[in-house]
């Protein structure tokens, strides 16, 4: 069968795969761990269920404008406005099937082929992709100090004449690094005296630990209106609202840029479905205890990590600042990330996610949106899983494990 050139050049999201082999492999009954989801287990706020189902009960659930409904885009201005300071009108305003979408549209309304789009290592795995599928070329920047924050100067030392956009996502997924305000603002400078595009990515922007406050992009920025500016902020309701199946992220730019997206998006897929931008719409207006409580949970959940993980000589683990992933160096165990992955889910049924996905081998991410149970198990039985030191039996339920692989 022949396929384009650009399919065969795109993976599979390792993530979703890994989600698969996950409820595969528990759907046959096996005791699986999963650390290596992205979705917090807390249900939707009711505002944004009740919102929701007051459309559904209608029955009139129709198309809508390719940019989103008024009520939304109404609700993302209110929101920009309380936790940017920044505002917007209904013109620099695009809502999409989830942040992806949103990276994706964006990035077909700005990239001409070849152009390169930077971003620094780790990053989230779809980014190299997405850009690809954009006809654009991605450039992965790592620190050369091995750290999860490239400097200024290494970002700047990648941008050349093809160079047409950055992109940062902080907190971070993979790493769960809140990029320092000095690399934040270096960037907002570089990218505006290079003139190029700024793509912040906050989806995990409020899903920050030690009171500390969630980065305002805006605060670094020196333009004065939207419209004269290529600084570009994503967000969604997906992480921070634990909406993840509803599918809505937004961005918010000039004019200009959003009107292309919108143009792109309306071919593409028209508006996102009306009754998840209902369900948005509750969730932005409704009452936002949910958010901080999610957050607490996590601070909670990361410590107990945080706590496990230390209990394994060799294991190189940085504090999270954010987010709900941590991500580890395995190297003095095995320097292959995949192989690791693999043997652990293998062995000892617990799901984490390959480094190099992420473009940093020896690493593995491990997720702490789960149970405190699953973190403290699913650390525990990798550890024995690796450490020599430890007992040479382990029981998962009534099944005894025999380490025969150290
Ligand atoms: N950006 C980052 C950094 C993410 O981790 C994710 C989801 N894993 C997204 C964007 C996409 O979010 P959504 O589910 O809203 O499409």
């Amino acid at each position: 069968m022949s396929l384009s050139q650009l399919a065969k050049s795109i993976s599979e999201s390792p993530t979703l795969k890994l989600n698969e082999t996950a409820a595969l492999l528990r759907d046959k009954g096996e005791p699986v761990i999963h650390l290596g989801g992205g979705e917090p287990k807390s249900k939707a706020p009711i505002d944004a269920i009740v919102s929701c189902a007051s459309l559904l009960s209608t029955g009139d659930v129709k198309y809508t404008p390719a940019d989103g409904i008024p009520a939304l885009k109404k609700a993302i201005i209110r929101y920009t406005e309380e936790h940017y300071g920044r505002s917007a009108l209904a013109e620099n305003v695009i809502a999409s099937s989830g942040a992806k979408q949103s990276i994706m549209v964006l990035l077909h309304a700005i990239l001409d082929p070849k152009e390169e789009v930077i971003f620094p290592v780790p990053y989230w795995v779809s980014y190299p992709e997405m850009v690809k599928l954009a006809g654009g070329v991605p450039v992965p920047v790592a620190a050369r100090s091995g750290g999860f924050e490239p400097t200024v100067e290494e970002i700047a030392e990648n941008v050349g004449t093809n160079t047409k956009a950055i992109i940062i996502n902080s907190p971070n997924n993979p790493s769960g690094a809140v990029y320092s305000d000095e690399f934040v603002a270096g960037v907002v400078e570089l990218c505006e005296k290079r003139d190029l595009y700024l793509i912040m990515d906050d989806t995990y922007n409020r899903l920050i630990f030690e009171n500390r406050k969630p980065t305002n992009v805006y605060d670094f920025s020196h333009s004065l209106s939207l419209d004269s500016s290529k600084l570009v902020v994503i967000n969604c309701v997906s992480k921070m609202y634990a909406m993840t199946g509803f599918r809505i992220g937004w961005t918010i730019g000039s004019k200009q840029v959003v009107r292309a997206m919108t143009n792109i998006q309306s071919q593409q897929t028209s508006g996102p479905a009306a009754p998840s931008q209902w369900a948005a719409v509750g969730a932005l207006n409704g009452v936002q205890s949910s958010v901080e409580s999610l957050r607490v949970t996590l601070e909670n959940n990361r410590n107990v990590m945080l706590k496990r993980l230390g209990g394994f000589s060799g294991v190189r683990v940085v504090k999270p600042g954010g987010t709900f992933y941590c991500f580890p160096d395995f190297s003095a165990y095995e320097k292959d990330s995949q192989k690791l992955c693999h043997l652990l889910l293998d062995k000892v049924r617990v799901v984490t996610v390959p480094g190099r996905e992420f473009g940093m081998e020896g690493h593995l991410r491990m997720s702490f949106c789960g149970t405190i149970k699953e973190i403290t198990e699913g650390v525990e039985r990798i550890k024995w899983a690796l450490d020599p030191e430890a007992p040479n039996e382990l029981y998962l339920g009534d099944r005894k494990l025999v380490r025969d692989w150290r």
